[in-house]
């Protein structure tokens, strides 16, 4: 396999604070990565060891075979979660100097159009959407024709309709041939995004796979979630696999055909309800069951098995 990262046993602290704790993994050329995990995990201080910006205290970091370091600076780039370029330049400018401090760069007038941004590049970064922002902000990050491209939370912060536009946009530098590695907060993100996910937490890779794979591995299965205050008690002798909150009852493990079924079920019950959605587990349900983020209201399955 050609890869374009290869990390080994890192391991990095701060102080008592043990940041990663012998993390390894393969990124493969062409692949998008991406980093998940809750605050505190390690992604940044993973993505700082991957780029050479920190040194761990121990294992090793090879880039297209070098150390991080040790790369052309034209083979990587990285846009670091926070990065607030001068606001009083227009998307134009700021590419132009940011392709100022290479030896090689591509020529703006290119970066400007695959990042969509031809039309608008005479307006002043301050007056740009959020969305159009972060795209000048990975244009910055692309002058250099980058081989390896880390994202650190690019679209935090960014209004749904920019977020679509950025998440075109990295799949597009992906289809191009870029690799990706990207950390993310946002579960739907990764999933459309990543051929892989990582998961992190407390400093350690606590699983690595497909989008399909996790969920279907760690996501549970798919449910009915109704809107009511009835309980189990009420739907206990259904047969079905319930449980409840104090605004929902779910029922566990129900295939799509089977969702009639289970509405004439609880009809028959007398359960009177607001709202039914039916769900199938997603990479949300894996992050909550591995990074151990299930909420606190996590119910008590009651009832038998069907
Ligand atoms: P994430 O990006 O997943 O939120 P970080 O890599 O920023 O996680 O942090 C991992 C842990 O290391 C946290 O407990 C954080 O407080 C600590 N940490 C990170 N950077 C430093 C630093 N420069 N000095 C001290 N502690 C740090």
């Amino acid at each position: 396999m050609d890869n374009a990262l290869v990390a080994e046993d890192l391991s990095r602290s701060y102080g008592d604070t043990t940041a990663l704790d012998g993390v390894s993994l393969a990124v493969v050329r062409g692949e998008v990565f991406a980093l998940i995990g809750p605050n505190g995990a390690g992604k940044t201080t993973l993505v700082r060891a991957l780029t050479g910006t920190t040194t761990p205290d121990s294992g090793t970091v090879s880039v297209f075979g070098s150390p991080p370091d040790a790369v052309d600076e034209n083979r990587i780039a990285l846009l670091p979660q926070a990065f607030s370029p001068p606001e009083r330049l227009t998307g134009r400018e700021l590419l132009e100097y940011y392709a100022g401090l290479y030896d090689h760069s591509r020529p703006v007038e290119d970066v400007l159009s695959e990042i969509g941004m031809a039309a608008d590049a005479e307006g002043w970064y301050e007056t740009l959407s959020g969305g159009q922002q972060r795209r000048i902000c990975v244009g910055s990050a692309l002058v250099n024709d980058p081989d390896l491209l880390f994202l650190d939370e690019p679209t935090t912060g960014i209004d749904p309709a920019g977020r679509r536009d950025l998440r075109d946009l990295i799949a597009d530098l992906a289809d191009g041939g870029t690799t990706v590695f990207l950390t993310t907060h946002d579960m739907a993100e990764a999933e459309a995004l990543a051929d892989r996910v990582g998961l992190l937490a407390d400093g350690r890779l606590v699983e690595v796979g497909s989008p399909e794979a996790l969920v279907a591995d760690h996501g549970g299965e798919s449910r009915l979630v109704v809107e009511t205050d009835a309980g189990t008690d009420a739907f206990a002798d259904s047969g079905y696999r319930v449980s409840a909150t104090s605004r929902t009852l779910t029922i566990h493990g129900i295939r799509p055909e089977k969702i009639g079924e289970a509405v004439a079920a609880l009809e028959r019950a007398g359960i009177e309800y607001e709202s039914l959605s039916w769900t199938q587990p997603s990479l949300e349900d894996v992050y909550l069951e591995l990074a151990g983020e299930r909420g606190a209201e996590e119910p008590v399955l009651a009832g038998g098995a069907r």
